[in-house]
């Protein structure tokens, strides 16, 4: 990453309102935390190996060739498509609306798909995150041991990771057209869902945030994997510590016993937030401009929560 990056970041009020919040606010800069360590993630080795195998995937279920031509099942093609697709994402990342409109909790986020041709624009497209859970993310920075702060920005970071690495790079893929997400593409408890799918390749499981009960419906939930066979494991907390302060390494490290999913209430599963619908998105300019910021100020926040970020002139 350069020394400076723009960073668009927007919220969309319960009446279909936009604002933009400034960069010294902690919307701002607690997001703007969660991208940089998607991006962190998604720049991992393992991690491109698996986008380019979702893209070998996706190239197989085309009866046409996509855009780029035809993988033919060649690795290092389809991580020079991905390494575009991830140095597109990295100079303009898309833009990101902390939605009221999403209607739940468990709803984290979700990606409006834009058609594109020509030069892929990911400003063009948008990444919608709960504010709800944004608003909670933000509640927990002021509690002294930081621990429910860290694991709201290892779960904003695996959201982005979901739908850009997920959705996203299917609509570059695809130009946003159909056919979309491949049937097969997914993972077994899921469906067809190319983020999930991404998650089953990644960690070999899907992430979820399970209720400790000694908290309210504010907390971020305890990360955990669930596998294939309807067994989960939890992501151990000082892995999630040093995740958050860059050290990524794959596998993930687990804490405790593998058990039955049926032992465990998936965070904020159908609480509803407001009797709203998840507005349709569409893109207007004078909300795509964003701030230019710092990565050095961005990397502070993840450090010592007080900070905030300021906009470079
Ligand atoms: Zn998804």
């Amino acid at each position: 990453m350069s020394a400076t990056t723009n960073l668009a970041i927007i919220r969309r009020h319960g009446d279909y309102q936009f604002s933009e919040p400034p960069t010294t606010s902690a919307d701002y800069s607690f997001v703007a935390a969660s991208i940089y360590l998607s991006l962190e993630l998604l720049h991992t080795p393992h991690v491109r190996q698996c986008l380019a195998r979702q893209a070998v995937q996706y190239d197989q279920s085309l009866e046409q060739p996509g855009w780029y031509g035809r993988l033919q099942e060649d690795m290092t093609l389809s991580l020079n498509l991905v390494d575009s697709f991830l140095d597109a994402v990295s100079t303009t990342f898309p833009l990101v609306c902390i939605d009221e409109t999403i209607p739940t909790i468990d709803w984290l986020a979700d990606h409006p798909r834009g058609e594109w041709s020509g030069i892929f624009n990911p400003r063009a497209q948008a990444v919608c995150i709960n504010a709800r859970r944004v608003d909670d993310m933000v509640a927990s920075a002021t509690s002294p041991d930081s621990v429910n702060f860290r694991i709201f920005q290892f779960l904003f970071a695996h959201t982005f990771l979901h739908e850009v690495g997920g959705h996203m790079l299917i609509t570059y893929l695809s130009g946003g057209r159909r056919p979309l997400t491949p049937p097969e593409m997914g993972h077994g408890l899921y469906g067809t869902e190319a983020g999930r799918a991404l998650e089953r390749v990644a960690f070999r499981g899907a992430l979820e945030y399970y209720c400790d009960f000694n908290q309210d419906d504010h907390q971020p939930g305890i990360p955990h994997l669930l596998y294939e066979n309807g067994t989960v494991q939890r992501i151990s907390q000082a892995f999630i510590d040093g995740f958050t302060n860059g050290q990524i390494y794959f596998p993930y490290t687990m804490e405790g016993d593998v058990q039955d999913v049926n032992c465990f209430q998936p965070m904020g599963r159908e609480v509803i937030i407001n009797g709203l619908g998840l507005g349709p998105f569409t893109m207007s300019h004078s909300l795509t401009r964003g701030y230019r910021v710092r990565v050095d100020d961005i990397r502070r926040v993840l450090q010592d929560s007080r900070v905030r970020i300021s906009a470079v002139s």
